[in-house]
């Protein structure tokens, strides 16, 4: 199998009809880089920044991360790295910070909530991020954002770090953008500008999951109770695909599901053109699409939510061993 994938690593993932899907993949550590060319990503689709300051034992200094962001734009050699800022919170505690008590770690005070309310580490980690991206492309991604006034708010930090090293005289990034994670629901409905405001957005199938349909991912009695092909969260899906294309925005789906093959198939039949997982999943997905025509899945995945299926998994099985799987 490992030889089947390497044959296709500089192929596209092209299916059968002819779209074409592009495979990123997820990273976190400067360990994680050497995965790009050798997996066939075309990018990062999901830099986690917040590994790096949990593996250390003190705040990172801005210089130290600047000099690294540096090295991971270095090491993607061009290719697109969209950074995501600290998502921290009270059950990823970094070592040096007091430690929050709070009932439900999952819907508490973390992420871009802790960014903006204690703003002084997302502003150093944005005056390092366009630092390293000086003269090249900087895409920064927000965790988390649940409505319209918080992405403004975050991306008003942004603006404010671009101006203050523009007033000191440094180099900018030559392209920048600035974009949100979808990871609750309430994003599915914002209003029409938020879609506009966005450079693009990531939907973080991990989280959206728990939220949509309120079971714990750490739970190991919840967590698999719920699929990710049901119906109810294809058609949520699908409607945040359909306002992305009515106000072209850039869209990419980077949950662990990405790396499914079987997801990955009904999420590319869905329109997601841009799918970001871990390095070791790209041949099999890529393998999985290239032998699929995306509008026949598309038909499977319409006709068993029309005929009432909870899931369209087995639908989309029986089809697949059709095909000869
Ligand atoms: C997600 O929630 O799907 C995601 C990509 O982010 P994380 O898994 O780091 O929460
Ligand atoms: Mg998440």
């Amino acid at each position: 199998a490992q030889e089947r994938y390497a044959s296709i690593r500089d192929e596209p993932a092209e299916a059968l009809c002819g779209t074409r899907i592009s495979l990123q993949m997820n990273a976190g550590l400067m360990a994680d880089l050497p995965s790009l060319p050798s997996s066939g990503a075309e990018g990062v689709g999901l830099f986690r920044t917040e590994l790096q300051f949990l593996i250390r034992n003190q705040m990172p200094r801005r210089a130290e991360l600047s000099a690294l962001y540096s090295r991971v734009m270095d090491a993607a050699g061009g290719k697109r790295v969209a950074f995501r800022t600290l998502d921290i919170g009270s059950d990823k505690v970094l070592p040096y910070m007091k430690p929050n008590e709070e009932p439900n770690p999952a819907l508490g005070w973390r992420a871009i909530r802790v960014g903006l309310d204690k703003p002084g580490v997302l502003r150093m980690q944005l005056q390092a991020l366009i630092r390293a991206a000086a003269g090249r492309r900087l895409t920064v991604m927000f965790p988390f954002i649940a409505q319209l006034a918080e992405f403004r708010d975050a991306r008003a930090e942004f603006d404010k770090a671009m101006e203050r090293e523009r007033i000191l005289g440094h180099p900018l990034p030559e392209v920048v953008e600035v974009g949100a994670m979808l990871e609750t629901p309430s994003l599915g409905y914002a209003p029409d500008i938020f879609y506009d405001e966005v450079d693009f957005l990531s939907v973080g199938g991990n989280d959206l999951k728990q939220f949509f349909f309120a079971a714990d991912r750490e739970n190991e009695r919840v967590r698999r109770r719920y699929d990710t092909l049901n119906v109810s969260f294809l058609r949520f899906l699908q409607q945040v695909i359909d306002r992305c294309e009515a106000h072209g925005t850039p869209l990419s789906f980077c949950g662990e599901d990405a790396g499914r093959p079987i997801e990955a198939l009904c999420l590319a039949a869905m329109g997601f053109r841009t799918l970001s997982m871990r390095p070791a999943s790209i041949g099999p997905v890529k393998h999985m699409l290239r032998r699929c025509n995306l509008r026949e899945v598309r038909e499977v995945i319409e006709d068993a939510a029309a005929r009432g299926e909870q899931s369209v998994r087995e639908p989309v099985m029986a089809y697949l061993a059709e095909q000869g799987w």
